[in-house]
């Protein structure tokens, strides 16, 4: 389990913490928020690399070169480099958190469910394998807290997407949800990696309102996300 590895600091904001998003209409507000966040952490923002998505799925080796960068249209970051924390934001995908403790290296990847359909799971397992060597069966990997099957709700079109998973597309009361974590669970096992060595949140970030925001619970005319952020000591 990633928590077992004192080396590796990661995590996710709350509510409580304020908005983290950074294309806010409220920038102040969300910089505000994200130095007293990260200052609670004892995390450098001067040593911090943060990644704002793309549509598809791009992977990104950053390193000390990076440090305190935004970078646009990026989904996953990977590095080597100690004491570089990476972040994303996230407000319903799910922030995924992967480290190899045999070449120690780490990353944080952003999955919605068009990610995952796209293949960020296995795009990220090679990013590790082609930079570094590491071989599936050493992964550690958390999947953090995000929208579950109990309310993923999706129309028809986007549970065809998901055809070749009938065992986590449920059909309830005539609606139709997705088990997206079932879904990334099968992704990382059928990459190699070891069941004993994956470990999901239980928290659904729309059940749990006053934990979390939920894009798809408060329906807020901007996004209100939390940021995600791992790091390597
Ligand atoms: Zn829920």
């Amino acid at each position: 389990m990633l928590k077992s590895f004192p080396e590796i600091i990661f995590g996710l904001s709350e509510k409580k913490d304020g908005k983290m998003r950074l294309s806010s209409r409220e920038p102040d507000v969300t910089a505000l928020n994200r130095h007293n966040f990260l200052n609670s952490l004892g995390i450098d923002p001067e040593k911090m690399v943060s990644a704002v998505q793309a549509d598809g799925v791009q992977v990104k080796v950053v390193g000390l070169e990076e440090a305190g960068q935004i970078i646009a249209g990026v989904d996953v970051l990977v590095t080597q480099e100690k004491g570089l924390t990476l972040s994303i934001a996230v407000a319903d995908c799910a922030p995924i958190y992967f480290y190899d403790p045999v070449k120690k290296v780490i990353a944080l990847a952003h999955a919605g469910w068009r990610d995952v359909q796209g293949g960020i799971i296995d795009a990220t397992i090679q990013a590790f394998q082609k930079n570094f060597h590491s071989e599936a069966k050493d992964l550690q990997v958390f999947v953090g807290p995000h929208l579950r099957a109990c309310h993923f709700e999706v129309q028809s079109e986007v549970a065809e997407k998901f055809s070749s998973y009938p065992q986590f597309i449920i059909n309830r009361e005539g609606k139709t949800y997705v088990d997206l974590a079932g879904i990334i669970m099968e992704q990382l096992l059928t990459a190699g990696l070891e069941r004993e060595k994956l470990e999901f949140s239980p928290e659904c970030t729309y059940c749990e309102d006053k934990k979390y925001f939920s894009w798809r619970r408060d329906k807020p005319n901007e996004v209100e996300a939390m940021v995600a952020y791992i790091s390597l000591k």
